[in-house]
């Protein structure tokens, strides 16, 4: 499961590395505090022993949290990168790769349609978010921040951390932000700000982003897109015309957040924060009297509200976008698109599989189902028991509870307003070859529950 062959390409380049400071006396001692190699081995032994311990996130019949294993090249450039041990907060701690942070970031800014943009990486989709919420509040002061049901819950905790009133808009039956809810927030005023959810984390799906830019031209808000996990499906040919048309008008946005470390490739520790109009770089101006002092160049801790931040993230970044360019058709595309083929997939056959309920067709990759049971107290506790047979059979899947409201065709008792479902995240490549063992996984998972 695990790639070795690749660690043989780390040693030359750090050769090549070293050899950019050959001009400096030899330092022959070992790194200190010293220790020896046997101590160290059985330190690591220990650690490989401890992190059996989790879930096999890398293996196709791992399908549960939204969690894809980071491309070999992500880790041999961020492993590379620590023997520098960049600091991305100022050009004195790490210049080349706070430049190669400027370019992938403007790689995928360029993905998203934008020659020009102010943008940095983040520890994550929740920093990037917060950022992004900010600056909408420094332009709209006090006024309503607005997302769907189904967004994020980051979204109503950040606005409590910055003090910004919050509102949830209503979802439709595809969990998608209600156009109508939306409309009538606006017209009962003091909204500053709309979040568009493009791959909710629940399910996958894609708030309609084109009748939400009509809504705009009439009540005048700022657009924050939230794609932290579904901004690269820009790149996908196969979405559906819904999900197309919200990817193609991104580029309306006032601001997008996007995470590399769900469906990028790269290790944690890597979100992005794009903003459409460079000027809102003026709201984190700061004066540092510590850390900016080797250039007069713009320091990324200058656009950033993080002070110090992995360089070596960005260099991981980097890398893998030289490998695998943001492109339609690309390799890269092509992984995103066998995860959605698996979905719909995999949708199709429960949706003819009388032991299962089905609703939400896939936007993106993400699948959401049932078992059958008289009532939603029966299904979730069918869900719950589904889950825990299938990972004793290797499959590994999660638990997501839905409002009743997106399931109207279901013939059950509704005893509660809410339901627990299955959920499968289809986000690597090889999910498309693993359909018929994972299917047959569920089979005997759900049979050995609903029989007993
Ligand atoms: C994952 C996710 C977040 C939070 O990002 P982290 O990287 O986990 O901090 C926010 N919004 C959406 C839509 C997400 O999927």
């Amino acid at each position: 499961m695990y790639d070795t062959e690749s660690l043989a390409l780390l040693a030359p380049a750090l050769q090549r590395l070293a050899a950019g400071h050959a001009d400096l006396p030899p330092v022959s001692s070992a790194p200190q505090p010293a220790a020896d190699g046997d101590a160290m081995a059985a330190v690591l032994m220990q650690v490989a022993g401890r992190l059996q311990d989790n879930y096999p996130y890398a293996h196709p019949l791992y399908a549960g949290q939204m969690l894809k294993p980071p491309h070999p090249v992500a880790r041999l450039a961020y492993a590379l990168a620590t023997f520098v041990n960049p600091n991305n907060h100022a050009l004195d701690g790490g210049r080349a790769s706070s430049a190669m942070e400027r370019e992938a970031v403007a790689g995928i800014a360029a993905m998203f349609g934008w020659t020009q943009h102010l943008g940095h990486l983040t520890g994550g989709g929740t920093l990037a978010n917060l950022e992004a919420l900010w600056v909408a509040d420094q332009l709209h002061p006090g006024r309503k921040i607005v997302a769907s049901a189904q967004a994020h819950y980051t979204h109503a905790r950040l606005t409590q951390v910055l003090k910004i009133p919050f509102q949830a808009i209503a979802h439709d039956e595809r969990a998608r932000m209600g156009v109508a809810a939306l409309q009538a927030a606006l017209e009962a005023g003091d909204v500053g700000t709309v979040v568009v959810t493009l791959g909710t984390t629940a399910a996958g799906a894609v708030d309609p982003l084109p009748a939400i830019l009509r809504l705009r031209e009439r009540h005048g808000f700022r657009i924050h897109v939230d794609a932290a996990y579904g901004g690269y499906h820009r790149l996908a040919g196969n979405l559906g015309a819904d999900a197309r048309a919200a990817f193609d008008a991104i580029g309306e946005a006032d601001s997008i957040v996007v995470d590399p470390h769900k469906h990028g490739l790269q290790p944690y520790g890597c979100g992005c924060v794009l903003f459409k109009d460079p000027s809102v770089g003026r709201f984190y101006r700061h004066d540092s009297p510590y850390t900016y002092f080797s250039s007069k160049e713009l320091h990324l801790g200058e656009i950033s509200l993080e002070c110090s931040r992995a360089g070596a993230a960005a260099v991981a970044l980097w890398a893998t976008m030289q490998l695998f360019p943001l492109q339609r058709g690309g390799a890269f595309a092509q992984g995103l698109e066998a995860g959605r083929e698996a979905a719909l997939a995999l949708h199709a056959r429960l949706a003819a599989d009388p032991r299962f309920l089905t609703a939400l067709a896939p936007e993106l990759d993400i699948v959401v189902w049932a078992p059958r049971g008289a009532s939603a107290s029966e299904v979730s506790a069918r869900s719950q028991a589904i889950f825990d047979a299938a990972a004793r059979e290797g499959l590994h899947l999660a638990v997501a509870s839905f409002p009743k409201a997106l399931f109207p065709q279901w013939n059950i008792a509704w005893d509660r307003d809410t339901v627990a479902c299955l959920r499968a995240c289809l986000m690597k490549p090889e999910h498309r070859d693993w359909l018929d063992p994972l299917y047959a996984r569920l089979g005997q998972a759900t049979d050995a529950v609903v029989s007993n």
